[in-house]
């Protein structure tokens, strides 16, 4: 049992006597200090003597001195009953000392383990002590002293703070009035921790002084960027807008393309940076960062050209794929989109002139040049000599600018394919102005009206920050109002706010929606009035909790294995237009959802589906509540919503929904009708897990591959990923049959994206470029979800089948086999058995050099006669070459199907493919230099 360290004198104190230079008057301070040591010293003495006598009396005296140990180390010191006399000790000893304040630095000064913030040392215990003596002794302060002596007593406290531990800290600060000291004192301290490498110590202290303004802000922030602690940054300068604004022109600088990180390294050349530091300090992440700290600071976008610069590039990226990869969008609203993204910027203008000579071709790019007037010498090669050839008819890009020529009703195809609205154009009014407001809120704020309502906003194109509403649209049955949200001053009008305030909170209307969760985050970044007093949400049904019971009413459970999953008779349609489409026959038309809904006037077309959108929640509603049994719903369609409130969101309160939006930050988009997709380089998707979230084994990340992707899928299954693969002829719904029934994540690209994507809800599907390699393809997808293989994940699974089940063979169990199914003459022994002696000693196989982190099952599962596995599959014989036996000692053979794998050249080649992404150790990197391979047969 060690209690060496606790019952020996420590040895601090034959330092200290020396320091303490004897006062005339009053207690000896070295007296009252070796009396404060000894008295913790005993407390600890005690425990051993009561943990002692506990060890004798048990009858196992190793598992006591565990005991003991763990009881050390985790009792708190206030329990120890020693304690209250070293209270008593300190407190009349404080009252005896001539010079308190001197004495008790004296005493910190010589305490062990004052440095680092651990709260129970005797230094920590003693403050706290002479903290509580000197309230009840006022007279006690450093104004009673010279002012020498008391600059000499606050510079000695100063150098005690080293520390950020609170209580620490703060009693220091109070006892010595830090704040108080002079700033030139005060910063040299910073700076000094600052060239000890304590970053982040110097950081909250000099928060704590006070000190922000008396710093350089990049010296103190630069390093704890770098180091990932961008919130203790954000602290540093927190209330001080210049420094606020600094941090954040800092960060939009390093935004810049021409941006190097080796200009930190060179300016903090002691900064040693880590791989997932450097990480951070990428374009995307800090692009991210910027808007989110524009937003938090309210920094104009004005300074941080670069943030927003790339922001455009990364949408009009995004739109050139919607248009022309996923061709999923109308010219008009393309050309809307490109037109409000690009603007006036003649970079942003360049860019899209080269990125539609690649996709699209010289003539198209050159209509563009033509109207942004690009100098010749930025213009792409051929553009020039396209527009010279252009006939003057195609000089002009035709631009839907023509909003009324557009006939209210559709053609009759239209009306045969899509839902309609059975009103008139006369039965739609716009309101933006407070007068239409009254008359609009006449109509549905009526006693048991029932309204549907949609909004509409910008899509985002992966910006992070939540939407502004555009429009609203409220839709009663023979009525639509518009609230025009773009209206000059019409949206921060009073009347607007206090009459959406009582709209979504009387219980007396009932309101329709179809996932207003994300209609709801919207709203609150629309008024942030509703954030501070909160938007109470009452008497409204989410028809999306309607959808989803009849939904799992049709789904049934598949009998066997994932393909019979396949049951459901859903259409392409998804989400409301899919309900609509169920209820009332018809689906909506969609063309709309993702256009310019911040321009005005809009076109016919976007007018008529914003109604539609809204207008069909009260088809639905009537629909179902007419005939809900043959939904599978009950009667009462308002009891659905409360019966699932994680679905609907509209019982949270709102203070919670709130700081979900604020959280949640936009990463996970808005839920409504413009659900768009950060286009991040080639990898589509809604929500991404926290970039704070510790990396992922591989195993833990569950996908199902679209058949298109199939090399993605070997790749991924081969790092260890549980992949599921579509068979060639499989329907794309396959896959969302199997993301449901299993929580699994769904890959795909081009067109299925959009409707699969609507089946499994946000951040659930991933669309992936289908033009890009498959192993960069697998990088992107691994990236995106933090997951970091190790080598050993390495065909930790089966290729053919996706177990991770594998049963080890030695070869003479291998060779026995053979022989009994005939793969091998009986005779034929001589060569094998010789070196088994040497290789393979024990029954237990070894388990192979590189361990795959796989399942291992018992040899003896393998059934002696039939050699087949528990599941029925047979072991592969015939794929094992009789001329390998005498190099491979093992063989791993998969439990599920059966196939026989051993090691070979394979293992190092995806080792050196997926080196960027692997998670390597060190005992890995030396374990790869050996010739080490896996490999599987065939
Ligand atoms: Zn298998």
């Amino acid at each position: 049992m060690e209690v060496k360290g606790q019952s020996e004198t420590p040895p601090h104190l034959c330092v200290c006597v020396c320091v303490i230079s004897p006062h005339s008057t009053g207690l000896d301070p070295a007296a009252l200090r070796d009396k404060l040591f000894e008295l913790w010293n005993r407390k600890d003495l005690q425990t051993v003597r009561v943990t002692f006598t506990a060890c004798v009396n048990s009858t196992h005296a190793i598992l006591s001195a565990c005991v003991y140990k763990v009881f050390i180390h985790t009792t708190p010191s206030s329990f120890f009953s020693s304690l209250p006399q070293l209270h008593l000790a300190a407190l009349q000893g404080f009252s005896k000392l001539s010079e308190p304040l001197e004495v008790l630095l004296t005493i910190m000064e010589s305490c062990p383990g004052k440095q680092k913030g651990r709260g129970h040392t005797l230094g920590h215990h003693i403050l706290m002590e002479f903290q509580t003596w000197v309230k009840k002794n006022p007279q006690v302060t450093l104004s009673s002293l010279s002012e020498q002596q008391a600059t000499a007593l606050q510079q000695r406290a100063l150098s005690l703070l080293t520390d950020t531990q609170p209580n620490f800290v703060d009693a220091l600060i109070n006892i010595y009035q830090l704040n108080s000291m002079d700033l030139d004192r005060l910063r040299l301290h910073i700076l000094r921790l600052q060239a000890l490498n304590y970053y982040k110590e110097a950081v909250v202290l000099s928060i704590k002084l006070k000190l922000q303004k008396e710093l350089n802000m990049e010296e103190m922030c630069v390093p704890l960027i770098v180091q990932n602690k961008l919130p203790l940054a954000e602290s540093f300068v927190a209330g001080h807008n210049h420094l606020e604004q600094r941090l954040v022109t800092l960060l939009d600088s390093w935004c810049h393309p021409c941006f190097n990180v080796d200009e930190i390294i060179r300016r903090f050349p002691r900064l040693s940076l880590s791989r997932q530091c450097m990480d951070q300090i990428q374009p995307k992440m800090l692009t991210k960062q910027v808007f989110r700290l524009m937003e938090k600071f309210n920094i104009d976008q004005g300074l941080c050209p670069n943030a927003l610069h790339k922001r455009r590039l990364d949408s009009l990226r995004f739109l050139m794929y919607k248009r022309f990869v996923e061709k999923s969008m109308t010219e008009e609203n393309w050309s809307d989109h490109v037109q409000y993204v690009v603007a006036d910027d003649l970079e942003l203008q360049i860019h899209l002139v080269e990125m539609l000579v690649k996709h699209c071709g010289l003539r198209k790019a050159s209509q563009w040049s033509l109207r942004y007037n690009i100098p010749r010498d930025r213009l792409p090669y051929g553009v020039w000599e396209t527009q010279r050839s252009l006939p003057p008819h195609l000089q002009q890009i035709c631009l839907s600018d023509s909003p009324q020529s557009e006939e209210w009703m559709p053609p009759q195809s239209h009306c045969q394919k899509f839902y309609q609205v059975p009103l008139t154009r006369d039965k739609v009014h716009f309101v933006d102005t407070p007068e239409a407001l009254q008359k609009c809120r006449n109509i549905v704020m009526k006693e048991d009206v029932v309204v549907g309502v949609d909004m509409e906003w910008q899509p985002t194109f992966g910006c992070i920050s939540t939407q502004r509403v555009a429009l609203i649209q409220l839709a009663v049955f023979d009525q639509v109002f518009l609230l025009d949200l773009c209206a000059n001053g019409f949206c921060q009008h009073p009347d607007t706010i206090s009459f959406i305030r009582s709209f979504f909170s009387s219980r007396n209307v009932l309101k329709l929606g179809y996932g207003m969760s994300g209609d709801l985050k919207c709203l609150l970044a629309t008024w942030h009035q509703f954030l501070e007093e909160p938007l109470k949400m009452e008497g409204m049904l989410d028809l999306l909790s309607v959808h989803q019971m009849i939904q799992r009413g049709k789904v049934k459970v598949p009998q066997n294995g994932p393909k019979g999953v396949l049951v459901g008779v859903d259409s392409a349609e998804k989400g409301l237009s899919l309900l609509v489409q169920q209820v009332l026959g018809r689906p909506l038309d969609k063309t709309e959802q993702m256009s310019n809904w911040e321009k005005r006037p809009l076109r016919i077309s976007q007018i008529r589906y914003a109604v539609a959108d809204a207008y069909c929640l009260l088809d639905v509603y009537s629909t179902l509540s007419g005939d809900p049994a043959r939904f599978g719903l009950p009667a009462d369609l308002r009891s659905i919503s409360s019966s699932q409130p994680e679905k609907s969101g509209e019982k949270k309160p709102k203070e919670k929904q709130a700081k979900q939006t604020n959280q949640a930050r936009g990463e996970e988009e808005c839920q409504g009708a413009q659900r768009v997709s950060p286009p991040s380089k080639g990898l589509l998707c809604g929500e991404k897990p926290s970039e704070d979230a510790p990396p992922l084994p591989p195993q833990q990340l569950r996908v199902v591959c679209d058949n298109m992707l199939q090399g993605l899928g070997r790749y991924l299954r081969c790092l260890g990923v549980d992949v599921v693969m579509l068979e060639n002829n499989d329907d794309h719904r396959v896959a969302a049959k199997l993301a449901q029934a299993e929580g699994r994540v769904i890959l795909t690209c081009g067109q299925p994206f959009q409707s699969l994507r609507s089946q499994v809800g946000e951040g659930r599907c991933l669309s992936l470029d289908c033009s890009e390699k498959a192993r960069d393809q697998a990088v992107r997808v691994l990236r995106h979800f933090n997951v970091q293989p190790t080598p050993s994940d390495i065909f930790s699974r089966c290729q053919a089948c996706n177990s991770d089940q594998y049963v080890a063979v030695p070869r003479k169990d291998m060779v026995r086999m053979l022989k009994q199914k005939g793969f091998l003459q009986e005779q034929d022994d001589t060569d094998y058995t010789q070196q088994e002696e040497e290789e393979t000693p024990g029954v237990t196989p070894e388990l192979p050099r590189y361990a795959p982190q796989c399942q291992w099952a018992p040899l003896s599962g393998l059934d002696p006669d039939t050699l087949t596995f528990p599941g029925g599959a047979p072991i592969q014989l015939h794929a094992v070459p009789p001329g390998l036996l005498p190099r491979i000692p093992l063989f791993y053979v998969c439990t599920r199907c059966g196939k026989v794998f051993w090691e070979g050249s394979h293992f190092g080649r995806v080792l050196s493919m997926f080196q960027e992404v692997l998670n390597i150790k060190d005992e890995d990197a030396e374990s790869a230099a050996v010739p080490v391979t896996a490999s599987q047969c065939n």
